[in-house]
């Protein structure tokens, strides 16, 4: 129950949030800042073990989230190590990507194993995402990937709908369309992103 009583308030302080959100958005938009560098925390948990080669297609993986980044003056943080948590399978089964997801097993245990502050996102590599490469649930703090089939892109994609990019954009070569390899971020998304509760200032 408690997992629903943060997930409602945390739409409650996204609401207060923009009464600081919007000059800020509006200073960053119209690049009255100059762009300073920020930084984005994030903690990264895998379900399992891994491979080798998984291992190292995670750290290859995380430069490039960086590489991405970079386009919006955003360092990335890892604030945890990389670090494998045992899980049971009828919370992999019950994972679907959609609202009725809200109401699933996996929306608490995710909700619970995530990282104890809202401003820090945590991503969760889990080993055989059905059709899915990420998904996201606006007003969490979390994202989950597939291991072996996201990419840089797709998590940047999915933190992007965690800082309030919520559609998906018709321009292929976009970071929020899909399905594509887009990376490119526009004005407006980087703004989205730099003035969302999970970047911080240096
Ligand atoms: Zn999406």
């Amino acid at each position: 129950m408690s997992v629903y009583f943060f997930y409602i308030l945390s739409w409650l302080r996204w609401s207060f949030d923009w009464t600081h959100r919007l000059p800020a958005f509006l200073a960053d938009y119209l690049e009255l800042n100059f762009k300073q560098y920020k930084i984005l925390k994030v903690n990264i948990k895998i379900l399992g073990e891994l491979s080798e080669s998984q291992l190292s297609n995670i750290k290859d993986t995380l430069i490039d989230i960086s590489v991405i980044l970079d386009q919006c003056n955003i360092e990335l943080e890892i604030l945890g190590y990389i670090q494998t948590i045992k899980y049971d399978n009828n919370v992999l089964n019950s994972i679907t990507c959609g609202f009725s997801g809200i109401f699933s097993k996996f929306f608490i245990w995710f909700s619970k194993n995530s990282y104890h502050q809202r401003d820090v996102i945590t991503i969760f590599f889990i080993p055989n995402f059905k059709n899915f490469r990420g998904c996201a649930y606006p007003g969490t703090n979390w994202i989950i990937v597939d291991i072996n089939k996201a990419k840089g892109r797709t998590i940047v994609h999915e933190i992007g709908h965690l800082c309030d990019l919520w559609s998906h954009s018709k321009y292929a070569e976009n970071i929020m369309s899909t399905p594509s390899n887009g990376r490119k971020i526009s004005n407006f998304q980087s703004s989205m992103i730099r003035t969302s509760r999970f970047v911080t200032k240096k």
